[in-house]
């Protein structure tokens, strides 16, 4: 990116401060997703920042792993982040786990231990809870806070060893009870994990390390001089830095706090995309309606489009919720720059053009792109018989009504003008059928003395190749369903998909998985990629266009 369009923010800001001053040479930032779940885009605005800044300014950013909960994570969740990450764009400069650290981390607890700094606790879960406090009331000091570093360090051992049974023992720093700040009331540094299998390591291990004490030493031993992470963690800072303190740290990083992404109308959190996913609410965790890298994928999103969103939205300290329309509008503007035009109808409408020859098959040349000739173009078929969209008739209308009326005349988009004569209905009075004629005189010029009304898709009857769309719309019904008191699957939107049979253009069938297209006049749209797989021809919304018709309808 050039230096005039890059993002600014506050932690851009920080970190020119920092290289301006020589306090580094060079960045080193890094994302550390835990493989619990599928990455969301809220973990997008993340990684934008992390690998973004390395991007800008000649540093690197590693991939890590927090993978300290042997309970919770799988490797499927590794595999799927990874490929998240280089399909945003991103490649790592490191790939690590905090797991490769587990010996290290030992052997750090141990020197806490040797300063005295950290000690075993008996007490169960309920009774650590119960000695902690409350925020005004102080916590009271665990009657095993005063062992001896002999016994601690034995003890330590012997969990190590697999010892002691599960939820027994934990190894706790020795900090202040009386702190304000919860964090630093003598946090749990180890937990004991017997029979667990971890993805990594194994059973090689059956104590693991907490979060908190993982987190600032596996920034430290990889370098990283700014790890960057959401608001909730700022109450954690104090205990970052005091970690780093005290052991033999090669570097002590700086943590940098800024808000999550919220958006209107989802759900952010893995525990919450689980359920939808474990409960059936959706098809999994790649089904367009999902606020995952895989569902947005799948329905069609770039991965500019991702990127462009997330700088947009910034970064600040302040938690807020983003419309739902930021993040269509960055996809929407991506695609009307790199998506080719077809032609395809959702809701098709025979018409009979009386005076075209039967039997004639007219190949025309279509441009791919109204406003880039590099795009070239490609070849649709006229028919005696075509459809249109039910929507782009009517008998009757006012002269805003861009479309075909009885008796009035609309250019087909890349072909001729046709003029309706007769509205055909069945018993129930419903148009089954337009018998209309065309004017040959008009290709790639407009009638003369005649008002053409506007210009209207179509795809030829015999020509044209059946399809199925999915038309999706926002997941929930509600903005904020986390804020509810309902079980998430009652919140959900009735009407977040639906699927209809429509005729899209010869050039259409061809269309490789994945592959995004403008339908003229309906929205984007993209090939979907799993059922590419069954041969099936599937289209994806994956936004829809601005609809000024409907505005100026409101108006009326
Ligand atoms: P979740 O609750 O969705 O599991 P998490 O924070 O537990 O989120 P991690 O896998 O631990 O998920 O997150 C990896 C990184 O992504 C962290 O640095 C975290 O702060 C960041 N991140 C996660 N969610 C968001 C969000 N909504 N907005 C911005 N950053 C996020
Ligand atoms: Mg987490």
């Amino acid at each position: 990116m050039s230096e005039q369009n890059r993002p600014t923010n506050f932690i851009r800001q920080i970190i020119e401060a920092d290289l301006a001053g020589g306090k580094h040479e060079k960045i080193h930032t890094r994302f550390p997703p835990e493989p619990n779940g599928y990455l969301h885009i809220g973990h997008a605005k993340s990684i934008v920042l992390n690998f973004g800044i390395a991007e800008d300014y000649g540093g690197e950013c590693n991939l890590r792993f927090d993978d300290t909960n042997p309970h919770k994570e799988d490797v499927e969740y590794v595999e799927a982040i990874k490929e998240d990450v280089r399909w945003l764009g991103y490649q790592w400069s490191g790939l690590y786990y905090a797991s490769d650290y587990f010996e290290q981390l030992y052997q750090f607890a141990v020197e806490l231990i040797e300063k005295g700094l950290a000690y075993v606790c008996d007490l169960t879960p309920e009774q650590v809870r119960e000695y902690r406090g409350t925020l005004t009331e102080p916590g009271r000091e665990s009657p095993y806070r005063n062992r001896s570093v002999e016994e601690n360090l034995d003890l330590f051992r012997r969990m190590r060893a697999g010892e002691f049974p599960d939820g027994s023992r934990t190894l706790r720093a020795k900090i202040d009870m009386a702190s304000p700040n919860m964090n630093m009331r003598d946090p749990t540094l180890y937990r004991i994990r017997r029979g667990a299998i971890h993805h990594q390591t194994g059973d090689e291990w059956c104590i693991y390390p907490m979060y908190d004490f993982t987190h600032p030493i596996s920034d430290a031993l990889e370098g990283i001089t700014h790890s960057l992470c959401t608001l909730e963690f700022e109450d954690h800072r104090p205990l970052y830095d005091w970690v780093l303190d005290h052991i033999s740290a090669p570097c002590h990083p700086r943590q940098i706090e800024f808000a999550r992404l919220n958006l209107e109308y989802t759900v952010m959190s893995k525990r919450k995309l689980t359920q939808l996913v474990e409960e059936g609410h959706v098809e999994g965790w790649d089904d367009p309606r999902m606020p995952t890298i895989a569902g947005l994928r799948r329905r069609g999103y770039t991965p500019a489009s991702i990127r462009d969103f997330c700088n947009r939205i910034g970064v600040t300290k302040v938690d807020g919720t983003v419309e739902m329309g930021m993040l269509e509008a960055a996809v929407r503007e991506d695609l009307d720059r790199t998506a080719p035009r077809r032609m395809a109808v959702l809701d098709p409408l025979k018409v009979v053009i009386t005076n075209y020859p039967e039997g004639k098959v007219e190949t025309l040349e279509a441009p791919n792109h109204p406003k880039d000739e590099a795009m070239g173009s490609r070849r649709v078929k006229l028919t005696r018989e075509i459809y249109i969209d039910r929507a782009d008739f009517r008998e009757s209308a006012n002269k805003k009504y861009k479309r075909l009326v009885l008796g009035g005349e609309v250019r087909l988009r890349n072909a001729y003008t046709l003029i309706c004569d007769e509205a055909i209905k069945d018993d129930q009075g419903e148009i089954v059928e337009l018998r209309c004629h065309y004017d040959p005189d008009t290709l790639g010029r407009n009638p003369e003395g005649r008002k053409v009304r506007g210009v209207i898709h179509w795809v030829s009857a015999s020509e044209g190749v059946p399809a199925e769309v999915r038309l999706y719309d926002r997941l929930f019904r509600v903005p904020n369903p986390a804020a509810e008191d309902a079980p998430l699957g009652e919140l959900l939107n009735p009407d977040s998909l639906q699927v209809v049979q429509v005729v899209v253009e010869p050039a259409l069938a061809d269309a490789a998985p994945g592959e995004r297209f403008q339908f003229e006049r309906e929205g984007y749209f993209c090939r979907d990629a799993v059922e590419a797989e069954q041969g099936k021809l599937v289209f994806n919304r994956v936004v829809t266009l601005r609809d000024s018709w409907a505005k100026v309808e409101k108006k009326e």
